[in-house]
C-alpha cells in the first residue's frame, strides 16, 4: 500500500512532537499528572472524611450510609468507602471490598484512609479504594498521561495534516524543477504546461504564458479551465467536444493534434494545436497531464484572409459566369433588332446545311429587303427608320419558331432558314411574312418589303450558292415591282441581275446615316468582353484545381487580348497575376485574381449597359 506524502510527513512530526513530550517528562520539565492525582484524591477523601464526620456528630449513620453509597456510585473512580472503627468493625461500607483479605484488598486497590475523631478521641478511619488495573488497556486509559498522549497525537496529526495541504499547495512547485531545466523549458518553441489531477497548473513554460499575455508565475496554481477554451471541432462527437486535457485524465490517453481557441474580443482569436500526454506515477497511476501546445493564430488568421478571399473570388466568378451568359447572348445577336448575326448565322447555316445534305431532308432560304427604305430615313429621320427596323425585326421572331434561323443579314435585308421546308412551303411562309410586314404601321409610316426564296432541293451546290440564289430571287422581286416573292424555280434564267438594283448588304451600323447617330460606342467589343469573361471563369478554375501553369498561360492571353483591345489597367493587373502564378505565391495570385475579376467585370457591365441603350 501506498502512503502519501503528506500523511508520512505528518506521522513525521507527530513522532517527533511525542518524542519531544517524552522528553520534557523525563527531564521533569512537564507537570508529574500522577502526583496530581495523588494530591487531587487526598484532598478528596479529606472533604469525605469531614463530611463523615459531621454526620457522625449527628448520629445520622442512616444519612451517612446513603452517602456513601452516592459517593461510590458517581465517581467510577472509586471502588468502595468502608468507614472502621477504632477496634476494626466494620461500622458502614459502600462498594464490594468489605469482603477481601488484607492481602487481596493491597494487590487490587489503592487505599487512602483517613483517620475520623469524636470529641478529640479517636473514633475509627474512613478507607477509600481506587482499583488499580493491571496491564489492561482500560488501566491504561485511566492514567492521566495516556488520555494527554492521545489527545496531543491526535490534535496535532489532524492540524497538522490540514496545515500541510494548504503550505503545499500554496508552494511554488517550479522551485522544485532545477533552474537549468526551467531554462530549457523556456526556450522551447512551442508552449509547454504541466497539470495535476484537479487541472490545476503546476508548471508553465515563458512561450505559453507569453501566448496568453502573462508570466509563467501567474499561471502558477490556476485551474486552466479558467481560461475561455473554445474547441474548433466539426464533429457532433459529444467526446470531441471535451476539453483535451480533461479526457487524458478521464481515458488515461494521449491526445494529439487538437485545435483550441480562446475566446477574446478582437476580431481573431488566439488559437493552439494542443497534444495531451497523461504524466504517471510507477504505479502507472495518473498524477497529472502534460499539455504542449503550438501557437497557430497567425495562420489561422491568414487561412481565414485566404478563405474570404476564396469566397470573394467565388462570388465574382458567379457575377462573371452570368454577364458571360448575357455577353454570349449579345456576341451571337444583333444589337439593333436582337435578331441572330452574320458571323453566328453562318456558323448555324453551315450546320443546318451539313444536316439536310447528310439527312436528304429539306432546307428553305428567304431573303428579304425593306422596299424604298433609303426614303424612309430621308423622308422621316433614322431614328424612324430604326425604329421600322425594330418592328420588322420583332415581327419576324414571332414568326420564325424554331428550329427556324433568323438573322439581321444587312442594313435592311433579313435573311431566314426554314429546315423541313421544300420550296412550295418556303415560298409559302415567305408570302405570310411579306403580309405581316404590310399589315405593320409605324406612326401611320406603312411599309413593304421584297422577299426571295430557294431551297435546296432546286440545285444550291453549297450554303452561298443558296443564299446567291435567294439573293437573285430577290432581285426578281424588285424588278417585279416590290413587295411580292419571288420563287427560284420561276425566275427566269435569262434574266439579267447586272441591272442596277442595290444587292450588296450595307454592314450593320456602319451606313452613312448611322454614323450621325448619338448611340453611345461600348470601349470593347461584345466578343472581346465575352473572351475577357471567359478567360476570367478559367482563371477561377485554375485556382480550383491549383493549376499554377495553367493560370499563368491564361493571365498571359488575358495580358495581350487587354493590349489589343486598349485596356492598360487590366493588361498590367494580368502581367502581374502571370509573374504570381509563376512563383506560386497562392495568397497573391488569389488576391490578385480577385482584382483583375473586379476590373473585368466593369468592362462586362459597362459594355452591357452601352449596348442594351
Ligand atoms: P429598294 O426598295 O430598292 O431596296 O430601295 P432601298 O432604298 O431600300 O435600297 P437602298 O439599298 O438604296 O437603301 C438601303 C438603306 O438602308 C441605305 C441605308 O442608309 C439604310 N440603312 C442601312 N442600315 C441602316 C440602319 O441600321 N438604320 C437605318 N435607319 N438605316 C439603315
Ligand atoms: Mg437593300
Ligand atoms: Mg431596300
Amino acid at each position: 500500500m501506498r502512503v502519501s506524502v503528506t500523511f508520512r510527513i505528518v506521522t513525521g512530526l507527530v513522532i517527533l512532537t511525542l518524542s519531544t513530550m517524552l522528553i520534557a517528562c523525563s527531564l521533569n520539565l512537564a507537570p508529574n499528572l500522577s502526583r496530581l492525582q495523588m494530591e487531587d484524591r487526598a484532598r478528596y477523601c479529606e472533604a469525605l472524611a469531614v463530611s463523615s464526620s459531621l454526620f457522625l456528630t449527628q448520629r445520622n449513620s442512616e444519612a451517612l450510609q446513603d452517602y456513601l453509597a452516592a459517593v461510590v456510585k458517581h465517581n467510577p473512580d472509586i471502588s468502595s468507602a468502608v468507614l472502621r472503627k477504632q477496634d476494626g468493625e466494620v461500622f458502614l461500607h459502600a462498594g464490594p471490598t468489605v469482603n477481601l483479605t488484607d492481602a487481596d484488598l493491597a494487590s487490587k486497590f489503592n487505599q487512602v484512609r483517613i483517620e475520623l475523631r469524636e470529641q478529640n478521641l479517636p473514633w475509627g478511619q474512613l478507607e477509600i479504594y481506587y482499583p488499580i488495573q493491571h496491564g489492561s488497556l482500560q488501566s491504561l486509559w485511566y492514567r492521566p498521561m495516556t488520555r494527554y498522549i492521545v489527545f496531543v497525537v491526535g490534535c496535532c496529526f489532524l492540524l497538522f495534516a490540514l496545515f500541510l495541504r494548504k503550505t503545499l499547495q500554496s508552494l511554488n512547485p517550479s522551485r522544485v524543477i532545477p533552474g537549468r531545466v526551467q531554462e530549457a523549458l523556456d526556450t522551447l518553441a512551442g508552449g509547454l504546461l504541466i497539470l495535476d489531477t484537479k487541472e490545476q497548473i503546476v508548471l508553465a513554460n515563458k512561450t505559453i504564458a507569453r501566448a496568453l499575455r502573462t508570466t509563467p508565475e501567474q499561471l502558477q496554481g490556476q485551474p486552466v479551465g479558467k481560461l475561455p477554451w473554445m474547441i474548433q471541432s466539426e464533429t457532433e462527437d459529444e467526446s470531441e467536444n471535451i476539453l483535451p486535457w480533461t479526457r487524458v485524465l478521464t481515458d488515461g490517453e494521449t491526445h494529439k493534434g487538437i485545435t483550441l481557441s480562446l475566446e477574446s474580443n478582437t476580431t481573431v482569436a488566439d488559437c493552439f494545436v494542443v497534444s495531451c500526454a497523461p504524466v504517471q506515477d510507477d504505479e502507472g497511476r495518473s498524477r497529472g497531464v502534460l499539455v504542449s501546445f503550438e501557437d497557430v493564430t497567425e495562420l489561422e488568421k491568414k487561412k481565414s484572409e485566404l478563405r474570404k478571399m476564396l469566397q470573394a473570388l467565388h462570388e465574382s466568378r458567379e457575377e462573371i459566369q452570368q454577364k458571360n451568359q448575357e455577353l454570349e447572348y449579345l456576341a451571337t445577336r444583333d444589337p439593333l433588332t436582337s435578331c441572330l448575326n452574320r458571323r453566328s448565322f453562318y456558323e448555324q447555316m453551315e450546320t443546318l446545311w451539313a444536316e439536310a445534305k447528310e439527312q436528304g431532308t429539306p432546307l428553305g432560304c428567304v431573303l428579304l429587303d425593306i422596299d424604298h427604305f433609303k426614303s424612309i430615313n430621308d423622308n422621316h429621320g433614322h431614328s424612324t427608320g430604326d425604329l421600322v427596323l425594330k418592328g420588322i425585326g420583332a415581327t419576324l421572331m414571332e414568326l420564325v419558331t424554331a428550329p427556324g434561323v433568323l438573322c439581321r443579314y444587312g442594313g435592311e435585308e433579313f435573311c431566314i432558314l426554314l429546315p423541313g421546308h421544300d420550296i412550295d412551303q418556303t415560298a409559302q411562309v415567305a408570302e405570310e411574312y411579306r403580309r405581316a410586314v404590310e399589315r405593320l404601321e409605324f406612326e401611320e409610316l406603312k411599309v413593304t418589303s421584297s422577299f426571295g426564296a430557294t431551297a435546296v432541293s432546286l440545285g444550291a451546290e453549297n450554303a452561298q450558292d443558296l443564299l446567291d440564289e435567294a439573293d437573285k430571287c430577290l432581285y426578281a422581286a424588285k424588278r417585279g415591282g416590290r413587295n411580292q416573292v419571288s420563287r427560284w424555280d420561276l425566275v427566269p434564267r435569262d434574266m439579267d441581275f447586272s441591272e442596277p438594283v442595290a444587292r450588296e448588304p450595307a454592314p450593320v451600323g456602319q451606313t452613312p446615316d448611322s454614323q450621325g447617330s448619338e448611340a453611345q460606342e461600348p470601349a470593347i467589343s461584345s466578343e472581346a468582353a465575352l473572351r475577357l469573361g471567359q478567360t476570367m471563369d478559367g482563371l477561377g478554375q485554375m485556382i480550383d484545381r491549383q493549376d499554377f501553369d495553367g493560370l499563368a498561360d491564361l493571365a498571359d492571353e488575358v495580358h495581350t487580348l487587354a493590349k489589343e483591345q486598349n485596356l492598360p489597367e487590366v493588361a498590367a493587373a494580368a502581367g502581374q497575376l502571370r509573374d504570381a502564378a509563376t512563383t506560386m505565391d497562392v495568397v497573391e495570385v488569389i488576391y490578385l485574381t480577385n482584382q483583375l475579376m473586379e476590373q473585368c467585370r466593369e468592362y462586362q457591365s459597362q459594355h452591357i449597359e452601352t449596348v442594351a441603350d
